[in-house]
């Protein structure tokens, strides 16, 4: 699983993949960021 942190409203989201991923919050592009790998 995996973490990204938006860079316009600084929520977290998580993700199983890391492809097409839009924040949830704002709907920013965050394919750009860097995604952290987290235990489930
Ligand atoms: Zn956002």
């Amino acid at each position: 699983m995996y973490v990204k942190k938006c860079p316009e409203c600084k929520g977290k989201s998580y993700s199983a993949g890391r492809n097409e991923w839009i924040c949830p919050y704002c709907g920013e592009d965050l394919n750009d960021v860097e995604a952290e790998r987290v235990k489930e």
